[in-house]
């Protein structure tokens, strides 16, 4: 299905519904969503009988209020006790035909199963996404960002189905990038807000007008709070000349769960795909709209692995206000930090026991360490981390920051200063060790 450009929404008719369609279609498909859930995955069935609730209970929308949370931790135990997708999965393998996986503390990747039907829905709503923000059939959009095995990879088959020329980019270097920016007058693309600020000052750096030697008018970005802070965003905006959307995805869900109308006030959920609950994370009760809490996820159609009452550890707020853009769906306003202790750094997960690993493991290290978060005068996350060079090491502190660097990247997958520090320099704690130290606004306490 490709529009004429002219028309404003996707699928004017679902976008545009009452609040009062909206909690009926929701109601309509959470009651057969955890009936497939009950039947089909050994883990529900077991989860729920033990909790003493049933899919039937399931009259009204706060009726999910009665269903077991589970987290990321719960996947990962699923899938180690039952290798290798784990028993929340509620299709015959032979219906599964996509996975994504994400990083994790154990450095197992959790798996993401999708059947042919869950795809196809979820690039439905990439492309209704892409529309909401501006992109048309006439675009020519670079997507880049990595396809191994990461769920924002396949979002290009979204726009794609939306009719706009897709340019597969995916992670290269940023000289090359650029040369296909130019090359093909890209007026779209697809990365991460400290990417495309890195981006931008390359370019600027290399000669490139950003302006009148390229043709950016529309950068999607995701993985990082930088998106939906106004600040951050406006410096993206001015350097490039383009206007840029945030989107939040989850590697456990969709690549967009959400994602910015072109009036950019806050990121239009999914909601005829998840249900989203936002929580105190003390009580597990409802906020009130406008209030920080935990954005707990019920998919609603995915049914290769349906997740129920998912918490996503992203404290978000959200508004219900109908939006200036006519659409009707409720919008979270950014999302304002992390609940534990998962640093995501540039788009990757990052634990403490990732650096702990290595930090371990290496004997020329003492194994103790710190993680250091600030945010640079750009807005954007930048981490530095202390480990304690070992009394006997014979090495160069130079020598050692490369080696650890070198570990970090191969492992998890990051880059980040390494401060070498002398041995006992770092405070031992008797009890839990305070691990981070994170220097950014504080919006949870
Ligand atoms: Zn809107």
């Amino acid at each position: 299905m490709t529009h004429t450009s002219d028309r404003k929404y996707w699928d004017e008719k679902l976008e545009t519904q009452s609040r009062a369609d909206w909690d009926a279609l929701k109601l309509a498909l959470l009651q057969k969503h955890l009936q497939h859930a009950y039947a089909n995955s050994p883990y529900y069935r077991q989860s729920f009988d033990a909790a003493g609730v049933h899919p039937a209970q399931i009259k009204t929308l706060a009726d999910i209020r009665r269903f077991p949370l589970i987290n990321k931790k719960t996947l990962r135990e699923r899938q180690i006790a039952v290798p290798p997708f784990g028993d929340i999965v509620a299709v015959p393998e032979r219906d599964i035909v996509y996975i994504s996986a994400s990083s994790g503390s154990t450095g197992v990747p959790t798996a993401s199963p999708f059947t042919a039907r869950d795809f196809d829905d979820w690039m439905d709503y990439e492309a209704r996404q892409f529309w909401s923000s501006g992109l048309r059939p006439e675009d020519r959009y670079c997507h880049s960002l990595n396809f191994t095995l990461f769920i924002g990879g396949p979002c290009v088959i979204g726009a794609q189905k939306l009719g706009a020329l897709c340019i597969h980019a995916g992670t290269v270097p940023s000289e090359r990038l650029l040369n296909i920016l130019r090359q093909f007058q890209a007026t779209a693309i697809w990365t991460t807000p400290s990417y495309a600020w890195y981006l931008g000052e390359t370019a600027s750096k290399e000669g490139i007008d950003l302006k009148k030697d390229l043709n950016v008018k529309r950068i999607f970005v995701a993985g990082e709070p930088g998106g939906s802070i106004p600040e951050t965003r406006q410096r993206i905006e001015t350097l490039w000349g383009a206007s840029v959307y945030d989107y939040y995805g989850l590697s456990d869900i969709f690549g967009s769960c959400a994602g910015m109308c072109e009036e950019k006030h806050g990121l239009h959920w999914a909601e005829d795909h998840i249900l989203v609950e936002v929580l105190d994370p003390e009580t597990s009760e409802p906020v009130r709209e406008g209030e920080r809490g935990e954005m707990v996820l019920t998919t609603l159609k995915k049914s290769a692995r349906p997740l129920v009452r998912f918490r996503t550890g992203d404290i978000v707020s959200f508004t219900s206000e109908p939006c200036a853009c006519g659409r009707t769906s409720q919008r979270m306003l950014g999302t304002h930090g992390r609940l534990d202790d998962m640093l995501i750094i540039k788009g990757v997960n990052i634990f403490p026991s990732d650096v702990e690993a290595i930090a371990r493991k290496d004997h020329d290290f003492t194994g103790e360490y710190r993680l250091v978060v600030e945010r640079g005068d750009n807005h954007l996350d930048e981490l530095i981390i202390e480990v304690e060079r070992a009394s006997s090491s014979p090495e160069h502190d130079a020598d050692l920051a490369h080696r650890f660097a070198g570990h970090l990247k191969s492992i998890v997958g990051i880059s980040a200063t390494i401060v070498i520090l002398p041995p006992d320099t770092l405070p031992r704690a008797t009890h839990k060790a305070k691990r981070i130290e994170d220097k950014r606004q504080h919006v949870w306490s």
